[in-house]
C-alpha cells in the first residue's frame, strides 16, 4: 500500500455507507491494516461537549456561526489522524428549504485532506426498502422522484468535489445483500485490496 489513504465515503441517507465501511473495517483488520471510522457528525458532538453541549439536538440549535466552528474544529481533528486507512463517514449535502446545501463546503473539505472520494450508491427501490426497513432509525422514507434527483445531486457533488480537491472519485454499487462486495471493490480501487 502506497502512504496513508484517507477516504471520503458519502452518500443519500440510507444507501448503506455505515454498512459498507463497516465491512471495509472488517476487512482491512483481517489484513492487519490500522484503520479508523470516523463519523463526521460524531467528531463533531465531541467538539461541541467541551463546549458543554450534550447531544445533537442542542447541537443543532447553536447559532449558525458556533455551528460552522464546530465543523471547522471537527475537520482539523480529523485532519490530524494518522492511520494507514483513514474513512470518513459523511454526507455531500443535506436538503433543506432552500434546496440542496453543502454538507462540506470546501473550506471544510481541504482540512480533512482526502486522497480519494467515494460514492456508495444503490437502485431507487433498493433505498426506499433500506430506509423502510431500518428499525434502528427514524428515516423519511420519501419519493421515488425525491430519491432519483438525491442521486443525481449525489453525482454531480462527488464530480465538482473532485474537480476541486484534484482527487479521484469512485462511484460503488452497493447491490442488497452485497455489502463485502462493495466493500472488497473500494478497497481494491484505492489500492488497499
Ligand atoms: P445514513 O446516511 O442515514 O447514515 P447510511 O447510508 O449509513 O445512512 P446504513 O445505516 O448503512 O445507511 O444502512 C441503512 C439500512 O440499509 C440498514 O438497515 C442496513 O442494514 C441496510 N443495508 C445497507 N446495505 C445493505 C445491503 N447491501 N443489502 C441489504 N441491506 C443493506
Ligand atoms: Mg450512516
Amino acid at each position: 500500500m502506497s502512504g496513508q489513504k484517507r477516504l471520503i465515503v458519502v452518500g443519500i441517507p440510507g444507501v448503506g455507507k455505515t454498512t459498507v465501511i463497516d465491512r471495509m473495517m472488517r476487512i482491512s483488520k483481517k489484513k492487519q491494516l490500522r484503520a479508523e471510522h470516523v463519523v463526521f457528525g460524531t467528531v463533531m458532538m465531541q467538539e461541541a461537549g467541551k463546549l458543554g453541549v450534550s447531544d445533537r439536538d442542542q447541537m443543532r440549535r447553536l447559532p449558525v456561526g458556533e455551528q460552522k466552528r464546530l465543523q471547522s474544529l471537527a475537520a482539523e481533528r480529523i485532519g490530524k489522524m494518522t492511520t494507514d486507512l483513514l474513512v470518513i463517514d459523511t454526507h455531500l449535502f443535506i436538503k433543506t428549504g432552500e434546496g440542496y446545501m453543502p454538507g462540506l463546503p470546501i473550506d471544510l473539505l481541504k482540512p480533512l485532506a482526502p486522497t480519494n472520494m467515494v460514492l456508495v450508491d444503490a437502485s431507487v427501490p433498493e433505498v426506499l426498502a433500506r430506509r423502510a426497513k431500518d428499525s434502528t432509525r427514524q428515516r423519511d422514507v420519501g419519493s421515488k422522484e425525491d430519491v432519483q434527483l438525491d442521486k443525481q445531486m449525489a453525482v454531480s457533488m462527488l464530480g465538482a468535489t473532485g474537480v476541486a480537491l484534484g482527487v479521484p472519485s469512485l462511484i460503488v454499487e452497493n447491490k442488497d445483500g452485497e455489502a463485502d462486495k462493495a466493500a472488497e471493490t473500494v478497497l481494491r480501487a484505492v489500492g488497499v485490496g
